[in-house]
């Protein structure tokens, strides 16, 4: 009834058959890059705040072998870019200010990181597969710049490699994805991409950039990835928005950022900003205070309270902070009047794309099918556990 996850062996083996095919030669390198969800921490990312997600069994793969150049020539085996993109391109690699975005606008996140790439850059042919939704709000951008870089990484040998961290790379890949896609995203998708691990959510401080991993493998529970496969555009404002009123939330409480202030602190100052403004400052730092409840959760294997924390963040993320619509909410009501639902929530930036629910194994197929029978759109499933970050595969 879930979407079949492709595991990344057969996902390993399409790329390698397509790039002997295509470039008439064997790939010697393989590398995969996850996608991810966030478990508790929405909007806190640009407040300084503190997230929770965790990597996906859904991946990138890229295979490739270097080439004697001048150029990198690289295809994409992704459906929705056919329809209306070109899946190749290629590109010299002489002189890295000579890379600069434009089409096909996939290839920008390619690009991105062969400018940003803090290591020799050298001719190269490569293939990418994903099982990961293209604009689903699982961050297929994250899980392909952090498997180009960890491509780079192995083209250029494992030596090298070791000489960057990993927060480095991820943070050239940020820039990446600012500057070559022009999207001013947070860190956490190309931190948990490279950082996250099998059986673990990974904490990531947005202002210490300090990643901790949290133990969630609990055989009992699943994580349900819902994809409403609605996605409403507003005014366009909504996220530039918000950042406005959060920052000028923390300046009339005296504040660095959102991330500073107790939720006392903002009480005290309720009659000096209008009620909006309170509103998103109130779901931000309730926010950050739920990622920190949430993890002291998770290490007492305390399901039941972090369900009930999931919760609380879906209600403020509609109530005050204002993201969520009416297929994310229904999505929700429908999870948690299913037995066996620990919680349920809108997660990612809002206005569409999934929901996250933490259920019990047994009922996992009830849950899929009330949500088949109740909901009115057409919703995709994905039955998830933390699983690894980007990895070398043997090819
Ligand atoms: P999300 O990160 O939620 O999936 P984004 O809009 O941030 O959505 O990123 C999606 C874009 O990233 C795609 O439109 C495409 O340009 C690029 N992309 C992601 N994965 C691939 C892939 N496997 N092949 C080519 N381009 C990809
Ligand atoms: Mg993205």
């Amino acid at each position: 009834m879930a979407q079949e996850i492709e595991d990344v062996f057969t996902l390993l083996e399409t790329a390698k058959t397509l790039f002997k095919s295509h470039f008439k030669n064997e790939p010697n390198v393989a590398v995969c890059a996850p996608g991810r969800v966030n478990l508790l921490g929405e909007h806190t990312d640009y407040n300084d705040g503190l997230v929770l997600p965790m990597a996906l069994p859904l991946v990138t793969v890229i295979v490739g072998r270097k080439t004697d150049g001048p150029q990198c020539r690289v295809m994409t085996t992704s459906e929705d870019l056919k329809k209306n993109s070109c899946t190749e391109f290629d590109c010299p690699l002489e002189d890295r200010e000579s890379l600069t975005p434009g089409e096909p606008s996939w290839a920008n996140y390619v690009k991105g990181v062969l400018y940003f790439y803090k290591g020799t850059l050298s001719p190269f042919d490569a293939v990418i597969v994903s099982s990961v939704p293209l604009g689903g709000g699982l961050s297929s951008s994250a899980a392909i710049e952090v498997a180009t870089y960890m491509f780079l990484d192995q083209l250029n040998g494992e030596k090298k490699a070791s000489e960057v961290n990993k927060k480095e790379k991820a943070l050239a890949c940020q820039q990446a994805e600012h500057k070559f896609a022009n999207v001013p995203c947070g860190i956490m998708d190309q931190f948990v991409s490279f950082m996250g691990e099998k059986g673990n959510a990974l904490q990531i401080d947005c202002r210490s950039l300090e990643a901790t991993l949290i133990p969630m493998a609990f055989p009992d529970a699943a994580i349900v990835i819902c994809n409403s496969n609605v996605k409403h555009t507003l005014s366009g404002t909504e996220y530039p928005d918000r950042r406005r009123q959060c920052e000028e939330a923390a300046k009339i409480l005296g504040k660095p950022a959102l991330r500073d202030p107790t939720y006392d602190e903002l009480q005290d100052k309720k009659d000096k900003m209008d009620t909006v403004t309170f509103n998103r400052a109130k779901h931000v730092i309730s926010e950050i205070g739920r990622v920190t409840d949430g993890v002291a959760a998770l290490r007492k294997a305390d399901l039941t309270e972090f369900g009930r924390l999931m919760v609380q963040s879906h209600n403020s993320l509609r109530d005050d902070f204002e993201v969520s619509c009416k297929e994310l909410n229904e999505l929700v009501v429908i999870a948690l009047g299913t037995k066996g639902v620990y919680g349920s929530r809108m997660t990612g930036g809002g206005f569409g794309g999934c929901t996250v629910t933490l259920v019990q194994q047994s009922a996992v197929n009830d849950l899929i099918g009330r949500i088949k029978k109740e909901y009115e759109g057409n919703a995709t499933f994905y039955i998830c556990s933390p699983s690894s970050g980007a990895k070398v595969l043997s090819v």
